[in-house]
């Protein structure tokens, strides 16, 4: 159980891919270790993860429960609350949750994922399962479906393009204008898809599982499967800007490929910007580890 008055030698806020795994690593180096988060992962609402190594088809939560209770196997302690803010002195960090109190490490590891910010027409229940962000982790399991990838400019048509081979029907919605005019468009419109330069207005599932989309100018899609861009994504800057970290031009704690960030007791870890080297959940778990060694070294090293 965790007790305020126990000085940990490091605490992770973001109990995900990124932050178990570092924990985990952690821990086996029997370092005190604290977790706090909450249960919701970005993945949490799809059905499966995909492209995980050893976990090919095992829901989410699932994948979390055995990596939490390995955690817990090597005496990592957990809370189940939101980190409200943090801040520093010149030897330790403390952070302080909504219900459970404060607690003070030697390190912090910020683990916290992006925020996701979901267009308001996504229907109850269809993000992370009809519709998602990515053309690689679930689109095979909609093998034959409509696909319409939706957003601003070029992504939106890479997704599309990156989805051609699942699908006879396919659409772009771009609301960029210049972008259905893009070398990208002639490329999609000669292998067959087409581009409509407009933006999804509406979406209701029908009975068929499918989703009927209306764009702005009363166009009618029936979509089977939706990929977003990665517009949808945004830095997590509440603990960042506590501490005052410096910032990357992508709004993410500045860090290098071990995850220091500006401040010396401060690590960042996870799903972070796009031009970073770690990808999807197996990188945002090898960045967790990355990060974890940093921080092992660096208590024993001084
Ligand atoms: C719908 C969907 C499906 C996906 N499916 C796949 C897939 O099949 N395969 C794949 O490789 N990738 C998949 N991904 C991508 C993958 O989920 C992410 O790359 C990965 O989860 C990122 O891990 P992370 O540890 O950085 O962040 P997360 O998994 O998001 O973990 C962050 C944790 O921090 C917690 N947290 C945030 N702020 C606070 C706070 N202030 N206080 C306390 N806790 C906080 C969150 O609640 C969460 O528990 C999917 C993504 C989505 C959106």
């Amino acid at each position: 159980m965790a007790r305020q008055e126990d000085q940990y030698d490091v605490i992770v806020v973001g109990a995900g891919a990124a932050g178990l795994s570092a924990a985990i690593m952690l821990g086996r180096q029997k370092r005190r270790v604290l977790v706090v988060s909450l249960k919701n992962r970005r993945n949490s609402p799809a059905d499966r993860v995909n492209n995980v190594p050893f976990a090919h088809g095992t829901p989410p939560a699932e994948v979390y429960q055995k990596m939490e209770s390995d955690a817990a196997s090597y005496g990592v302690v957990f809370v189940w609350d939101e980190v409200l803010t943090a801040r520093s002195t010149t030897d330790s960090v403390t952070v302080e949750t909504i219900g459970s109190g404060s607690f003070t490490g030697d390190r912090l590891l910020l683990a916290t994922g992006p925020v996701d910010d979901l267009p308001e027409w996504i229907p109850e229940g269809q993000w992370g399962k009809t519709v998602f962000d990515c053309p690689y982790c679930h689109t095979l399991e909609h093998d034959g479906a409509n696909f319409v990838t939706v957003g601003t400019g070029e992504e939106t048509l890479q997704h599309a393009l990156l989805c051609r081979q699942y699908s006879d029907r396919l659409t772009a919605v771009v609301s960029d204008l210049a972008a259905e005019k893009s070398p990208l468009a002639e490329r999609l419109k000669a292998a067959g898809g087409e581009v409509v330069a407009d933006t999804v207005r509406s979406a209701t599932t029908l009975q068929s599982g499918e989703l009927l989309l209306v764009t702005e100018a009363g166009l009618e899609i029936t979509a089977g499967a939706v990929v977003l861009d990665t517009a949808i994504q945004r830095p997590n800057q509440l603990l960042p800007k506590a501490l005052g970290l410096e910032l990357n031009p992508y709004g993410f704690p500045r860090t290098t490929l071990f995850g220091q960030t500006s401040h010396p007791r401060v690590y960042n870890t996870g799903k972070s910007n796009p031009s970073s080297p770690y990808f999807a959940w197996t990188g945002a778990a090898a960045s967790g580890l990355n990060a974890a060694r940093k921080i092992s070294e660096d208590l024993a090293f001084g």
